[in-house]
């Protein structure tokens, strides 16, 4: 799991950086709120910590423009504690946040739980369907015992597949889901995605689990075409 850290403070980025790292978590840290923003658009993050009070570009700037784009967790730190700024928090997007000081235990949790909700219950476990095997935990990809590769974007799209299993699902849910955005029409964006993911999971196997519904989406189970 890669964590973004956007804080300014020395001491708590070593707080909390030396206490994720213990628990297998990769991270990585931004001093200012500028760089922070920058960092999050451009890379792939499974979680963003965001300080609020932070040079630049104060916290609550910095989630607003995240959220306008990307549909990751944000769990907000805020060392100001009034119910204001927690509402302000909220509503620029956050998904949680957590008052300073707070316990390394607690922020444990939050993380945690933020991820469970985002990601699915089965975090921490294996998935298995037509000799697809997910773990979810270090997200690695295997198909009859052949370890695939996926960007964190296919990812996404898979466990998206996974939690909607034989289900309909229409490229505007898709879309909305694994972008936080409706594209609007005449975009292929999620075509394409699909077809990279069913290249690298479906194309040299059987059975198929990725199944084109004709101007309707997708539906994944196994089953041949
Ligand atoms: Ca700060």
């Amino acid at each position: 799991m890669q964590i973004l850290l956007i804080e300014d403070e020395v001491n708590v980025v070593s707080f909390i950086r030396k206490g994720l790292e213990e628990q297998s978590y990769n991270v990585e840290v931004a001093y200012d709120g500028k760089m922070g923003l920058k960092m999050a658009l451009e890379k792939e993050y499974d979680l963003i910590l965001l300080d609020v009070i932070l040079p630049g570009m104060n916290g609550l700037e910095v989630c607003k423009e995240i959220r306008s784009r990307k549909n990751i967790p944000i769990l907000m730190l805020t060392a100001l504690g009034s119910t204001d700024d927690v509402v302000n928090g909220l509503d620029n997007g956050a998904d949680d946040y957590l008052r300073k000081p707070f316990k390394f235990q607690e922020l444990l949790a939050r993380i945690r739980a933020l991820l469970r909700r985002k990601y699915g219950p089965e975090i921490n476990s294996i998935t298995e369907i037509g000799g697809l095997e997910v773990n979810h935990r270090n997200k690695s990809v295997k198909r009859n015992g052949i370890p695939i590769k996926l960007t964190a974007r296919e990812f996404y799209l898979l466990n998206y597949f996974l939690n909607n299993k034989g289900v309909l699902v229409s490229r505007a849910d898709i879309a909305e889901n694994i972008w936080d955005s409706s594209f609007g029409n005449g975009s292929n964006v999620v075509d394409v995605y699909v077809n990279y993911l069913r290249n690298k999971i479906d194309k040299n196997f059987n059975p198929k689990l990725i199944h084109t519904v004709y101007g309707m989406g997708y539906i994944f189970r196994e089953e041949n075409d």
